[in-house]
């Protein structure tokens, strides 16, 4: 197969290169923001054949976002024609669909190239793909989501079993789970959108096996009238109330988790006790209750936002079951109470990698440091983008990004413009590489484990906030501590161009 090199690797800075991975929401967004910087000369490399991402992906019944669609939407790009206060999974992927080529981001994108690996080499990146393409940059972004890798566990006897088995996230739409036993392995924010689907589908039986239960807020979504959506179309202030009122709420929420004021406890208090308050007002069986009573601080997992599930539990054709899997066997589960669970179909809602990040890509920075390498101990980025040793890198929405509940395209979009602004002083000459020091990762690492102490992830629980020492994978202070610290880049924390010294130049101490 013949190796066709596109794309260039130029050098000069009034005009990169720069290649971006992944036609997700935030490789969409970077596009957009890099054009209104005057940088045109960008490839955004896409393994499927469609943008989109996650909303591409994960395509189960009752899929939605639970973040207020008003708020989770681009600031430049707001949508009056929302159906209902939490879209539905089809509608926000036409939205980001519809963004894509109004912006005219459709020119840059090429589909169907999954990235097989990225090297610096000689002061640029060499990009290659799975259809043996090979692309230059002088600047890479990975925007490859931060939960795009599908974890289902292994368990005994996985493969014996007869029926159909897939996760949550490769929904296999060609199976009719009408008139099925269907088994769901999970009870986090996806199986909780499409456990009440399933419980409802004529003549189906649904066994949920729950490992944890977990801490649901009463979130009753509605349809916007065609009334409400003229306001919308006419009045772009009450889009921004609307989009402000829902992203406070969740700002109150997350400052609720991290902070250690009186005040902020008490809220926590509050948000927990309504929580129980509606679990016990939707729960009859004491039994059950006890079951779906939560051990662990609220917040130590992620929230789940919700008003279908409690209720589709108690339907006669629903089963909760709190043993543990011992195996899989060819008919069903056995749980380590010895009992069998009949099943036709398995589901998967065990959820995702979230230290996979750019991989499983071969990502090799200065001096053929492997990311596997660089993040063996821990995975860790300054201002949770710039990892040292891969120089004119950025990682969007990388370790300690601020996740939580609140709006992830309100998280980008911060970070878009933290890394425009290292681009523009890069541009002006005013960096050697935008990278930052190892000292300055440092200094980060050492203030996120201070502040760490104080949230209600370190409180203990299991959850995929936490990384394989159980430190947490979060950010752990105020959403607006975070804008804050984003403002504008401290340059010192990188390499200045000259006198500074840089280890691009091995003659000279490195800092
Ligand atoms: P998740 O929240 O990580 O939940 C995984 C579930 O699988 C948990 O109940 C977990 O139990 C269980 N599980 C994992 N391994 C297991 C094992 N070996 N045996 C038994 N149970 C096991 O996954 P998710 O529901 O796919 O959600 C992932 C993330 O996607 C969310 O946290 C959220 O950030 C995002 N999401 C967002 C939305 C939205 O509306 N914005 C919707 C869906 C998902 P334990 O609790 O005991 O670990």
């Amino acid at each position: 197969m013949s190796t066709s090199i596109t794309g260039n690797r130029n050098g000069n800075r009034k005009d990169p290169a720069v290649v971006i991975i992944g036609a997700g929401m935030t490789g969409i967004l970077l596009v957009i923001k890099l054009k209104e910087a005057g940088i045109n000369n960008i490839t955004l490399l896409e393994k499927k054949d469609s943008v989109g991402g996650t909303w591409r992906e994960n395509t189960y019944p009752g899929v939605a976002c639970d973040v207020p669609a008003h708020a989770y939407t681009y600031s430049f790009a707001a949508n009056p024609e929302w159906s209902s206060v939490f879209a539905p999974g089809k509608e926000i992927h036409q939205y980001f669909i519809d963004v894509w080529k109004q912006y005219g981001v459709d020119q840059y994108t090429h589909f169907n190239e999954a990235v097989t690996s990225c090297r610096y080499e000689e002061g640029g990146w060499t990009v290659k793909t799975g259809k043996n393409k090979t692309y230059h940059a002088d600047l890479l972004f990975t925007a490859t989501g931060l939960l795009h890798k599908p974890v289902t566990p292994y368990f005994p006897g996985k493969d014996s079993f007869v029926g159909d088995q897939f996760h949550s996230a490769e929904w296999d739409h060609s199976i009719d789970l009408k008139g099925k036993r269907i088994g769901c392995i999970g009870t986090g924010s996806s199986a909780a959108q499409y456990i009440p689907e399933l419980v409802g589908l004529e003549g189906a039986d649904v066994t949920v096996f729950q490992r944890t239960p977990q801490w649901i807020v009463n979130t009753e979504n509605r349809s916007y009238s065609e009334k409400e959506k003229q306001k919308f179309r006419d009045d772009p202030g009450f889009i921004e109330k609307t989009k402000h009122r829902a992203l406070y709420i969740f700002e109150q929420g997350t400052t609720a988790l991290t902070s250690t004021k009186f005040v902020d406890r008490l809220k926590h208090r509050l948000f927990s006790w309504n929580a129980k308050r509606y679990l016990k007002k939707s729960v009859r069986d004491p039994e059950l209750l006890k079951k779906l009573t939560p051990d662990y601080k609220m917040g130590c997992k992620r929230v789940i936002m919700n008003s279908t599930f409690y209720d589709a539990i108690q339907q006669p054709n629903a089963h909760l079951v709190t043993e543990g899997i011992d195996r899989i066997e060819p008919n069903g589960i056995r749980t380590v109470d010895g009992k069998e669970h009949e099943l036709d179909v398995i589901i998967y809602g065990t959820g995702f990698d979230p230290a996979a990040y750019m991989r499983p890509m071969e990502f090799t920075g200065r001096n053929g440091l492997s990311i596997d390498e660089a993040w063996s101990k821990k995975i860790q980025a300054y201002r949770s983008m710039l990892v040292p040793g891969f120089p004119n890198y950025i990682c969007m929405l990388g370790p300690n990004s601020p996740i939580g509940n609140y709006s992830v395209i309100a998280m980008s979009e911060v970070q878009a413009d933290y890394a425009l602004q290292l681009v523009k002083h890069w541009q002006a000459g005013e960096l050697q590489t935008i990278e930052a020091k190892p000292g300055a990762m440092q200094r980060w690492n050492a203030m996120l484990r201070e502040r760490m102490g104080n949230t209600v992830w370190a409180s203990g629980c299991n959850s995929w906030y936490l990384d394989v020492d159980g430190d947490p994978l979060t950010w752990p202070d105020t959403w607006q501590a975070w804008v804050a610290l984003m403002q504008e880049p401290e340059l010192d924390d990188f390499y200045r161009q000259q006198p500074e010294s840089h280890p691009d130049q091995p003659d000279r101490k490195v800092a």
